[in-house]
């Protein structure tokens, strides 16, 4: 599997797919988020959860994890050459990646090379990183990154906790649709969880959405921001580049 990984690297196979992210209200797309994928053998398609947990295992997670930042940054170099309406993406980032916290420099040196305002990158950290790294979370705040907490709900953070957290947006887990439709419970829990982040005044988006009574739902308890297979599935980056323009 070590072999194939590094293989893969070499042989350029892994791609970066974005999932758009959309204002609800007025349907436009706001952001975008990188999500890997592995093209292994001619029409083999590797979804990340496959292999990232073995990347992380082999010592490979930070050279994907460059690698995706990198290519992200490169594609929004073109498009801004290309003059086109300019989307901030956001990219995953594994906590094994942000142990060295040089790396947040390492980074911060990309985006120069391409001149990139940071405003066009931003990071999604998992819940139980922020929660136990709030070093790292400064440093990357220090640098200008928007850090968005993914999968909220998932993981160890609290409400009362949050609001203590340098974060600048919550990402909702699509654990908190599943009942949604059917569920008094369900929707009531969501409801109270946006509530509190705009109390707190952090952005909140939430991810997953796949029906059309899913999303009315978040729209009538005021969430602004969604992203789901309902508006789109990941896309390459020509479809997505597309669909902006
Ligand atoms: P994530 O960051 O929470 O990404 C959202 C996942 O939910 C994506 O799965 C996306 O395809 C899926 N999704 C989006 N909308 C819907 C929906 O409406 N319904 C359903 N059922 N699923 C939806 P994907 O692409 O398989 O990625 C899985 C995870 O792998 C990501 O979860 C992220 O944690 C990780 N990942 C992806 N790319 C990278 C990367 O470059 N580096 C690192 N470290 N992790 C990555
Ligand atoms: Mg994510
Ligand atoms: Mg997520």
């Amino acid at each position: 599997m070590k072999k194939d990984m590094i293989k893969a690297f070499e042989n350029n196979e892994f791609t970066i797919y974005i999932q758009p992210k959309y204002d609800i209200y007025t349907e436009k797309v706001v952001g975008g988020e990188a999500l890997v994928r592995w093209s292994r053998g001619k029409d083999e398609m590797l979804q990340p959860t496959l292999f990232i947990a073995e990347m992380e295992k082999m010592g490979l997670i930070e050279k994907l994890d460059f690698y995706v930042f990198e290519e992200v940054c490169k594609f929004l170099s073109s498009w801004k050459k290309g003059g086109l309406r300019e989307i901030p993406i956001s990219v995953n980032l594994s906590q094994i990646t942000l142990k060295e916290i040089y790396n947040i420099t390492r980074l911060k040196e990309i985006l120069n090379k391409y001149e990139l305002p940071v405003e066009l990158i931003e990071v999604e950290l998992t819940e139980t990183l922020i929660c136990t790294n709030v070093e790292v979370i400064n440093k990357l705040k220090e640098e200008g990154f928007k850090v968005l907490m993914d999968d909220f709900g998932t993981g160890y953070s609290s409400l009362a906790n949050l609001k203590n957290l340098p974060i600048d947006v919550v990402k909702i887990d699509r654990e908190f649709l599943v009942d949604v439709e059917e569920c008094e419970e369900g929707k009531a829990i969501l409801k109270m969880i946006i509530d509190l982040i705009d109390i707190i005044k952090k952005e909140v988006i939430v991810e997953g959405i796949e029906t059309n009574q899913q999303l009315e739902f978040i729209k009538s308890i005021g969430c602004k921001y969604a992203q789901g297979f309902l508006f789109n599935k990941p896309m390459s980056l020509e479809d997505f580049k597309q669909l902006i323009s």
